[in-house]
């Protein structure tokens, strides 16, 4: 088991490695997040162990199930779920880097006050809806740099990058628009230089489409099940706050 994982992550680097050639990019700029939703520990220590030590869950649940047997071997954790407001006050007790998942201002709201009143600081992406499908979160394209404004004047969170789930589609020239439209975004933003925003970080593509995304701009993939090997639930009981 733990042999395939690291087979895994080397088939992973190499696909990196080619959509990176393909365009022109160097390797270095694509960082590895691995998605660990449904993974236990101990298979998660194999990956740390190898070196990979970027890591995300989607449920504030798990990330506490797993928090203890984790926490003595150097790590980075983000999260990338849904996050309801009444979490708030749990997920920051365990050491949480970066929310990638932020996505309406009465959760900015909520966080800044948390933060304030212990005194901390949270890096934070803003998930977009590229892909326009009711299912997923995220903010609408449309709204994005609203938010990033409204965002900017909470002085506990950093915006650091923009996060995006594209397009369930087999075809890749229907999912490439969602990654074209986050980089767009990440260009307008930029280009409007806010104060305490700095979008360099583009969290987009997962094991089915990272060559698309890397090839639109990608910093940060997300990969579960080309890892991990699939999950017993679907994605949908991931991405729904009612569970
Ligand atoms: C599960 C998940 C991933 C990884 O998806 P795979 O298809 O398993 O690689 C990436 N991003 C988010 C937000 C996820 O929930």
């Amino acid at each position: 088991m733990n042999q395939n994982i690291t087979e895994n992550i080397n088939q992973i680097q190499a696909r990196i490695e080619n959509a990176c050639q393909k365009v022109g990019r160097n390797p270095k700029e694509v960082k590895l997040l691995l998605a660990t939703k449904t993974v236990n520990a101990e298979r998660i220590k194999t990956v740390l162990n190898a070196g990979y030590t970027l890591i995300a869950e989607n449920k504030v649940q798990e990330v506490k199930e797993k928090y203890d047997a984790l926490k003595d071997i150097p790590h980075t954790s983000h999260f990338i779920g849904h996050l309801q407001t009444n979490k708030i006050k749990e997920i920051l007790r365990y050491d949480i880097r970066c929310i990638q998942s932020l996505d309406r201002i009465e959760l900015a709201q909520k966080l800044q006050q948390r933060l304030a009143y212990e005194n901390k600081n949270m890096d934070v992406f803003i998930q977009v809806n590229t892909s326009n499908e009711a299912s997923k979160f995220g903010i609408a394209p449309e709204k994005a740099i609203a938010l990033v404004q409204e965002v900017a004047q909470f002085d506990r969170l950093h915006i650091k990058g923009l996060m995006t789930i594209g397009l369930f589609s087999a075809k890749s020239e229907e999912v490439r628009p969602c990654f074209q439209l986050l980089k767009n975004l990440q260009l307008e933003i930029n280009g409007l230089n806010i104060t305490n925003v700095d979008v360099s970080e583009l969290s987009m593509g997962m094991s089915n489409d990272l060559e698309i995304a890397i090839e639109e701009g990608a910093t940060i993939i997300r990969v579960g099940t080309a890892i991990f090997g699939k999950r017993i639930y679907s994605d949908s009981y991931y991405w729904n706050e009612n569970h």
